[in-house]
């Protein structure tokens, strides 16, 4: 090729490289710092409220007090806000006024999982079973015979909060919902995947020795309600009240034979989740505009609910918030910006079919901005203005941040969305970006350590943008 266009290539054309082509010396060990801090807070929080649990203590450990209606709101200050336990709203109050707009980065802490029905315990064949209803968008076929846990609150009559953990602590014993044996299963497997295994069959398996004499009847089932007595106080009226979450037990661990990525369940969306708390509570400075870091709930079944990204409850948040410094609300709305942090899918060769090669996120290219989600034509989409897009690129290449832009897959193969659209909803201007994902929704998910850094980069530089 001739030095011409050779110049000319590099020039005009685009020069996106893999992530660990762009990265300097002393990087890697940065990077496995942050990621190690990831993988604790990942086995830490596999539900939306032990997830909420731990940012609260990181927060705190951090410096940040709980807000109250009518405090005081001054430059510098770092404030959060419980959402019933489910989801938190951090602020590290910035120099200039909230009527500058405030700069968001909104993840969400809930993730697809197996929750139980209200009239849960059942004997069948003297084993005793838990009945599931998922929550998200799961692919059955994943769940069955693999090692869950249990987690929830059941709240007794008188407003007490019993906390169950079954499987988490050292020497638990685990949960299963069993599949078919090959030798028997000819017929089901010739069934799409997506019916092989029927809803109402994600049936947990609880226990199989019964209590008492040959001739009593549910016995197995007796023995199973005798020990969460035991444990927990609670009898099986009591699961009316309750919200109890089977999860994956398997830890966050190191994938690849050269730790390169991270293998887990719930990346999506812990890994911007973390990414967008950590990047706040690291701020060396009070930021120029207010920084406000949301962990939503709900975001895997529409974001609805008191607790999920339509709820009142943000603004009811920024709008104490504006209170204190006296502006209104809508102005600040009108001048803030909103990452909306939710993982994207990782271009995977295996399934090269339902990917667009040229449109799609990949491994170790870093935080993928997706200028819109959705499905059938955008559908869905906040689809963000290219003056947004422009200003991203703007402080992501200023930072230094490894960054790619993507769409989920082919364009009429399927699609997706977040949380964005109602924040745009709120006329706040806001841009999805985040860690791409191999396997996303599986109980064992797949991401890139580089990818995970980048973001956390990115989250800090939209923190730290002046304008
Ligand atoms: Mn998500
Ligand atoms: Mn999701």
């Amino acid at each position: 090729m001739s030095e011409e266009i050779k110049e000319l290539k590099k020039k005009l054309l685009s020069t996106k490289k893999n992530g660990y082509d762009c990265v300097a010396e002393g990087y890697e060990a940065a990077m496995e710092d942050y990621c190690r801090g990831y993988k604790a807070y990942l086995d830490v929080g596999k539900t939306e409220r032990l997830c909420a649990a731990e940012t609260i203590r990181l927060a705190q450990a951090a410096g940040y007090r709980p807000y109250q209606r009518g405090m005081e709101v001054k430059s510098g200050d770092k404030l959060y806000v419980s959402n019933r336990g489910k989801s938190v709203l951090l602020a590290h109050i910035g120099k200039k006024p909230l009527s500058e707009g405030a700069q968001i980065a909104a993840a969400h802490i809930d993730s697809p999982r197996l929750d139980l029905k209200p009239n849960p315990l059942y004997e069948e064949a003297e084993m005793a079973f838990f009945k599931t209803h998922y929550y998200g968008g799961i692919r059955k076929y994943q769940w069955v015979a693999i090692p869950l846990e249990l987690h929830g609150v059941v709240v007794m009559k008188d407003g007490s909060v019993v906390t169950v953990n079954v499987g988490a602590d050292t020497d638990d014993p685990k949960l299963v919902i069993t599949d078919l044996l090959p030798h028997l299963g000819a017929e089901q497997g010739k069934k799409p995947l997506a019916t092989a295994i029927p809803g109402e069959t994600l049936n947990l398996l609880l226990g199989s020795r019964p209590i008492g004499d040959e001739e009593d009847s549910g016995r197995v089932k007796l023995a199973v309600m005798k020990l969460l007595n035991e444990k927990y106080g609670i009898t099986e009226d009591d699961f009316t009240s309750a919200e109890l979450e089977a999860v994956p037990a398997q830890n966050a661990c190191d994938i690849g034979l050269d730790r390169s990525m991270i293998g887990a369940y719930g990346h999506d969306d812990r890994v911007c989740a973390y990414a967008s708390l950590k990047a706040l509570l690291d701020l060396e400075e009070t930021p120029a505009k207010t920084a406000v870091c949301v962990l939503a709930d709900k975001e895997e079944i529409g974001s609805d609910g008191v607790t999920g990204m339509q709820s009142a409850a943000f603004d009811t948040f920024m709008e104490d918030l504006c209170d204190a410094q006296g502006v209104a609300l809508r102005v600040c709305y009108e001048k803030s910006f909103c990452l909306s942090s939710d993982v994207t899918a990782a271009y995977d060769p295996d399934f090269a079919e339902v990917y667009e090669k040229r449109n799609s996120a990949y491994l170790n290219y870093g935080i993928g901005l997706c200028k819109y989600t959705g499905a059938r034509g955008k559908s869905g989409a906040s689809d963000a203005d290219a003056e947004t897009v422009g200003y991203v690129r703007r402080i992501f290449d200023d930072a230094g941040v490894v960054w790619q832009i993507a769409e989920l897959g082919k364009v009429d193969i399927g699609g997706g969305g977040t949380v964005a659209m109602y924040m745009a909803n709120r006329n706040i201007t806001t841009l999805d970006a985040g860690v791409p994902v191999l396997s996303m929704h599986a109980p064992f998910e797949t991401v890139s350590k580089l990818d995970c850094y980048e973001t956390y980069k990115g989250m800090k530089a939209v923190y730290q943008a002046e304008t």
